[in-house]
């Protein structure tokens, strides 16, 4: 998948979130945006917390949100920041476990900033060999 074939009202979606930012310790917004397979989007940003492990990346607020209100599937999601190299940032580990519970491995990440989309993933290149919820034993019956 091009860049150029990315989703712009998504990304509209990504960077009105990336506003909300609360990240007054790292100065470092980030906004997101996810489209579910119902055809919803529900935005994010990242939030920051003075006790630090208590932050919590857009894509996860956005992805949580999104499962809130009932919605479990998604079709892809948008990721927006500034970075100080240039380069687009790409989710972290923690996010990328988030995603794996609820996106296929078809689900296309999109990577960008305030210009426009700059990379796209389909989520299985970004984490290939993961732990999921078919590796667990399947739940036994109690009684
Ligand atoms: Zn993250």
């Amino acid at each position: 998948v091009k860049p150029k074939d990315a989703p712009k009202a998504l990304w509209r979606k990504a960077i009105d979130g990336r506003k909300k930012s609360h990240s007054p310790y790292s100065q470092f917004a980030v906004g997101a945006a996810v489209l579910t397979r119902s055809g919803k989007i529900y935005s994010g940003c990242n939030v920051e917390n003075a006790s630090y492990p208590g932050c919590v990346c857009a894509e996860r607020v956005a992805i949580l949100k999104a499962v809130s209100e009932g919605q479990k599937q998604f079709r892809e999601i948008v990721v927006v920041a500034e970075t100080a190299d240039g380069g687009v940032v790409r989710p972290c580990g923690v996010c990328l476990q988030t995603m794996c519970e609820f996106f296929s491995g078809d689900t296309l990440v999109w990577l960008g900033d305030a210009k426009g989309i700059r990379e796209c993933f389909r989520f299985e290149e970004l984490l290939p060999h993961r732990f999921g919820a078919g590796d667990l034993p399947k739940p036994k019956r109690l009684g």
